[in-house]
């Protein structure tokens, strides 16, 4: 009987490991540790993908790095560039799937709207890539994996960023392999992004936000409310049912900000559905007493989506009550809205000129 094991099951991805873990693969070969950091930023500061490429390392340190270790990166498909500066990018994974990731200029700063799973299994009635439903989570390494491949195409060296876990998927029904990519990404031998650059933007999936709560690594929060009432949240959000609006606020209450530090509270603005002078109301007495923000998202529209875009009217009309309520509240402007590289737009409709390859064809059945 065969005793090896093969040899591709023997390669650590260095992309999968927390510093502290590679040191310790380093030092089980007999390696010293601190050259972790120095292959921490051939990697994430130079963008090198390549081990062979890591010219200061030591002859045998080399040799263990082709013979037990790999460093798996995304392949870049296709790259689309909007006439506002947003470009999108879609990442081919090792197993063929493929993700999407966009590179926003300034808003003010630059910012990666990255992804956190291969589709998403919430289902919000307004989102396409809901309509996937989930095919798979995403490792840490193929989150930061996002942001090794989009820093390296764009060429941004030493360039201070954002990060939004705003792309496919929901962050926190991947939590451990997300969280697990912040500490990738917060390393000060890496990207050394701190926490506060990081948005993480969830529906409020209960018992993961109080989690979250305790985390070390604690990245700003996004809740996607977008509406007022248990009753009109359920027909939107899906997973409302199981946790509801009051207990999402009770849990933003409770939850442990910096100070001045606020919760962001989205809300996708549909036309005759959560967007009345009432609902504005009902939103500002819901988020009295919470350090909150409001994010205005106006839909953005496509095939598929049974919503309208309220009129602008209606948008600056909502706006206004809020903020007479002493509400802040930001209207997101869409960016990359010509390239399909919008709020809940990405992937599915690329993926509808080639189905098959990756969606079922119940995703589109409706
Ligand atoms: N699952 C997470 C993060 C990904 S979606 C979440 O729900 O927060 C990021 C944001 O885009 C969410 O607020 C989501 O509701 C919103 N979104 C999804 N589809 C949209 C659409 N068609 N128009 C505008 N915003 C949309």
């Amino acid at each position: 009987m065969e005793d090896t094991v093969p040899k591709s099951l023997q390669f650590l991805d260095i992309g999968e490991l927390e510093r502290t873990a590679f040191e310790g693969a380093l030092a089980d070969a007999g390696h010293e540790r601190f050259r972790a950091r120095q292959i921490f930023r051939w990697i994430y500061r130079h963008g090198v993908t390549d081990l062979e490429a890591m010219s200061d390392l030591p002859r045998e340190l080399r040799t263990t790095l082709a013979a037990d270790f790999t460093l798996t990166t995304p392949d870049i498909v296709t790259r689309e560039r909007s006439t506002d500066g947003t470009e999108k990018f879609l990442l081919r994974l090792a197993d063929g799937r493929q993700i999407e990731s966009v590179f926003i200029p300034d808003t003010p700063a630059t910012t990666f709207c990255i992804s956190t799973q291969v589709g998403c299994a919430m289902a919000c009635a307004f989102c396409l890539t809901g309509r996937m439903g989930l095919v798979r989570n995403l490792t840490a390494g193929e989150i930061v994996g996002q942001v090794r491949v989009l820093t390296a195409a764009l060429e941004l060296r030493n360039t201070a960023f954002n990060i939004v876990l705003m792309g496919m998927g929901e962050p926190l029904h991947n939590y451990d392999e997300t969280m697990k990519a912040l500490r990738i990404l917060a390393d000060d031998h890496g990207f050394a992004v701190p926490p506060r650059r990081v948005t993480l933007s969830t529906v409020g999936l209960l018992p993961a936000l109080e989690r979250l709560a305790r985390e070390p690594i604690m990245p700003n929060l996004a809740i996607s409310l977008h509406a007022p009432t248990d009753l009109q949240r359920g027909a939107l959000v899906p997973i409302n049912r199981t946790y509801g609006v009051a207990d999402i606020i009770e849990a933003c209450k409770r939850f442990p900000l910096k100070r001045r530090n606020r919760i962001t509270f989205e809300y996708v603005l549909l036309a005759g559905v959560n967007d009345s002078p009432t609902d504005a109301r009902k939103l500002a007495t819901l988020l009295a007493g919470v350090k909150a923000k409001v994010n205005l998202i106006p839909l953005n529209a496509a095939a598929g989506i049974p919503f309208e875009r309220p009129s602008d009217d209606a948008i600056d009309r909502f706006a206004k009550t809020l903020s007479e309520r002493g509400l802040t509240v930001s209207v997101r402007k869409s960016r990359g809205r010509d390239i399909r590289a919008a709020c809940g737009q990405l992937i599915v409709e690329g993926q509808r000129k080639s189905p098959g390859q990756q969606l079922s064809a119940t995703a589109f059945a409706d």
